[in-house]
């Protein structure tokens, strides 16, 4: 690994947001078919995922990354589809491990894969993981992920974490209505007092193929009552800024969750956050609609002087704030997928 060259101004979008969060999608396949993400009927036997040759390599990866780093980006999350899914991935998180701007190097996952993953991912440097659980019964949970995976896998994978290091742990379950809504209450009695920290997200109209509706989305002042019924809760003030899980503790003192509420709260307003897709477009929204070719840049050649005023030009130009805007037309534009994208 070459000498880090010095930092770089930081870029500010035309909203005034740094740039400091970057989340890139490994692979755009995964091992469960979620009915919010990648539901059968789309992503079934004869979709056509990305051929291997398109997907950015470790090194290129690497060396946006390097890139980005000197914009200000010190947060790296790993996602996808399901990371753990593509091959040989401790050896990216090594080469990005050895960024000293990269202060948080974390990964999200169903979790499936972490009993055999585990150790080799924090051995080369991981720090942390957000492990994906959407209901604590296997029938609600089965019905959700599609693909016969029960509960118990997925507690395998969060005690794998735990056991080598890659705590504490926080669990996404993504809310949908007609569901998983009564899976509330027994996830926040099963999690609380372990310090795993459950953050309910609301269900959110990425990509065009989940066939989202409002009606859909369970809000977070219902998850937050339907909670606090049981456990009385009481707010936390973020932790730092353009934190976009509002947290709260449980008065008995068991511990905390989190709730995302894109849809019925948005925080736009200080989103710091670029996305990588597994075939290297860069999109500076989670509901973009188009994305900016890097790997083209990258496989063309291009010198580092350009790729760094490219990226800051990129990034200075941002103007997103789609979940301030959503609306019957927003929600009708063809999005790209959460799985492609990287969630
Ligand atoms: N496969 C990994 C996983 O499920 O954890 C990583 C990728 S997944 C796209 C990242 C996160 O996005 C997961 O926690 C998932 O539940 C969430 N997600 C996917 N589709 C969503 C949607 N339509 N609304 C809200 N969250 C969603
Ligand atoms: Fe796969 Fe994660 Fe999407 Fe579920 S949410 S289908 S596990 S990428
Ligand atoms: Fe950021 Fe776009 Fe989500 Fe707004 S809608 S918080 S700009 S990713």
């Amino acid at each position: 690994m070459p000498e880090p060259l010095p930092m770089l101004p930081r870029p500010l979008d035309t909203r005034g947001r740094p740039l400091h969060d970057l989340r890139i999608s490994v692979t755009d396949r995964c091992n469960f078919r979620c009915v919010y993400c990648m539901p059968r009927a789309v992503f079934g036997p004869d979709h056509a995922f990305l051929p291997r040759d398109e997907l950015l390599s470790f090194d290129e990866i690497t060396r946006l990354v390097a890139t980005f780093t000197r914009l200000g980006v010190e947060k790296v999350r790993l996602t996808g589809g399901e990371p753990l899914v593509r091959r040989e991935l401790p050896a990216l998180v090594g080469q990005l491990a050895a960024f000293p701007g990269v202060r948080d190097l974390t990964l999200t996952t169903n979790g499936v894969l972490l009993p055999a993953q585990a150790a080799a991912l924090r051995e080369a440097g991981l720090h942390r993981v957000t492990i994906s659980l959407d209901a604590d019964d296997d029938a609600t949970f089965m019905r959700l992920n599609d693909a016969r995976v029960p509960v118990a896998k997925v507690l395998s994978g969060i005690e794998a974490a735990e056991a080598a290091g890659l705590g504490p742990i926080k669990l996404n379950m993504v809310v949908k209505r007609g569901w998983n809504e009564h899976a509330i209450l027994p996830m926040a009695r099963r999690f609380r007092g372990t310090g795993r920290i459950l953050r309910f997200i609301e269900y959110m109209d990425v990509g065009h193929s989940n066939g989202w509706r409002l009606d859909d989305v369970v809000t977070a002042d219902e998850i937050l009552s339907t909670v606090g019924s049981e456990f009385p809760l009481e707010p936390m003030p973020p932790t730092k800024p353009g934190e976009v899980a509002e947290r709260y503790r449980y008065a008995d003192g068991a511990g905390e969750i989190g709730v995302i509420a894109s849809v019925s709260r948005p925080f736009c307003g200080t989103c710091d956050r670029a996305r990588l897709s597994a075939d290297g477009q860069l999109y500076t929204c989670l509901f973009a609609t188009r994305g900016h070719d890097l790997r083209a840049l990258v496989r063309g050649g291009v010198s580092d002087e350009v790729l760094e005023t490219t990226l800051r030009g990129i990034w200075e130009g941002r103007d997103d704030r789609y979940s301030e805007i959503r609306s019957a037309e927003t929600v009708e534009l063809p999005k790209v997928e959460m799985s492609y994208i990287g969630g």
